[in-house]
């Protein structure tokens, strides 16, 4: 017998890789954070003798989600602004808020709420885009959830920062600080193409280079930032990018819903990585990503949820459901993105694109233990054929009962292990009272 942490029995075990694959009455055996065995239950409990044993005997274990773009503190402008087009949305009301009201203190308020939303709907892990970076990295260590942290870097003057070079430099001591961090990594975010400047990208593009780091940025959300590019460039953003060399298999483009030809021929040349978020993409009305025609191209294709101002959760099975379901009506194809490919691009998928694959996003020996267990016991999830149908169609995330991340149970039996959620209700209502009273 082999002394290990903990051992996770289950009816039925979804390592997302191999893609498809469905074990039935298998174990997950866990030591020192990390997955060290995959085996029938039978044989776990013949090999091994476990600190911890949790029997799961009517849910599916899957991997733990990774929501690949949000901006956590946007969740407390959850429902602040809704109903509008995106540049009026963000002129008038997002960018006005956000200079009265962002500060480390609603960054701490805004991310511990968007990290508890997140580790109660079955996620992980997830990059997130926002100001303050250095404060949501502390909450995101003492909540236990693994992230990357991008620094927004653009020309435009904020609270966190006045110029494009300072934004940097704050990146770039983010980067310093969390360098040898087990589960917080840090990217670098310039905003979008048309709140960038050339001289700015081309620092981005050295700097990624340099420290080998992510990239992350949003890219052709709608056709007005399109035309914005050919009027002031005189060419599509996706060309200026190339151009000031930015395009590589380091960067992950967030929406993509303007996609011609040529810009499919630099996704798949520079093998950039391209992040869906549907539901935002629909909110605004932005566009429709092809996401069927990026996956038949190889493409890697995740799913991020967006901020909780554009969508309005940071629900990945809400998302997973409406990313598959827009793909075939897009595609006007029914056997566009099955749910096996869906099931993907929200783990492993984002891993890949935030460069974590090797760590995160499937339930494989040598990874960390980062997975959820999902209860199928309810009336609403019976009769189950196909368990990853079921969790594609129709699963939402208050079945997710259990979430360990790097081995750590973070969610048990529903109950988050480390949140005080009476003192983080209080917080999150003081704060919205104070950014109702700077009105
Ligand atoms: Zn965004």
């Amino acid at each position: 017998m082999t002394n290990v942490d903990q051992i996770i029995h289950a009816r039925w075990i979804v390592p997302v890789e191999p893609e498809g694959v469905v074990l039935e009455n298998h174990a997950i055996v866990v030591n020192d954070s990390l997955i060290i065995d995959i085996c029938t239950s039978e044989s776990a409990h013949q090999r091994y003798h476990a600190t911890s044993v949790q029997e799961c005997p009517q849910h599916i274990l899957m991997p733990g989600f990774v929501n690949a773009h949000t901006h956590t503190s946007m969740n407390l402008l959850r429902g602040l602004a809704d109903d509008q087009p995106l540049m009026q949305w963000l002129e008038k009301t997002i960018w006005p808020a956000e200079q009265r009201c962002v500060d480390a203190q609603f960054v701490e308020v805004g991310s511990q709420l968007a990290i508890a939303e997140m580790l109660r709907g079955g996620t992980t892990c997830f990059n997130d885009n926002y100001f303050f970076p250095e404060v949501t990295a502390e909450v995101a260590d003492h909540m236990g959830i693994r992230a990357s942290l991008g620094t927004v870097i653009m020309n435009v003057p904020t609270q966190y920062a006045a110029t494009a070079d300072e934004y940097i430099e704050k990146g770039m001591m983010l980067h310093t600080r969390y360098r040898k961090h087990a589960r917080i990594t840090t990217n670098l975010t310039p905003h979008a193409p048309y709140t960038v400047d050339d001289q700015t990208l081309s620092r981005v593009a050295e700097l990624a280079d340099e420290l080998n780091l992510q990239v992350q940025m949003h890219i052709h959300e709608s056709a007005f930032e399109i035309q914005n590019s050919l009027e002031t460039y005189g060419m599509r953003p996706m060309a200026r990018l190339e151009k000031l060399g930015l395009l590589s298999n380091r960067l992950q483009a967030v929406h993509m819903t303007q996609v011609d030809d040529q810009d499919l021929a630099l996704l798949k040349e520079y093998h950039v990585h391209v992040v869906h978020c549907p539901e935002s993409n629909l909110k605004l009305a932005s566009g429709f990503c092809p996401i069927g025609k990026l996956v038949g191209n190889d493409l890697n294709v995740a799913l991020g949820t967006d901020g909780s101002a554009s969508n309005n959760d940071l629900d990945m099975f809400g998302e997973m459901r409406t990313a598959a379901l827009l793909a075939k009506a897009v595609a006007n194809d029914a056997t566009a993105i099955p749910a096996s490919t869906a099931l993907k691009m929200a783990t492993l998928n984002g891993a890949k694109a935030l460069g974590l694959d090797h760590i995160t996003g499937s339930i494989k020996v040598g990874k960390s233990a980062d997975f959820i267990a999902v209860s199928q016991n309810e009336l609403e999830a019976l009769p189950l054929y196909h368990p990853i149908s079921q969790l594609v169609y129709a699963t939402n995330r208050h079945q997710v009962t259990d979430v360990w991340v790097a081995g750590k149970h973070l969610l048990h039996k529903g109950q988050l292990m480390h949140v005080d959620e009476q003192a983080l209700r209080a917080d999150v209502n003081a704060m919205m009272k104070k950014i109702l009273d700077q009105k």
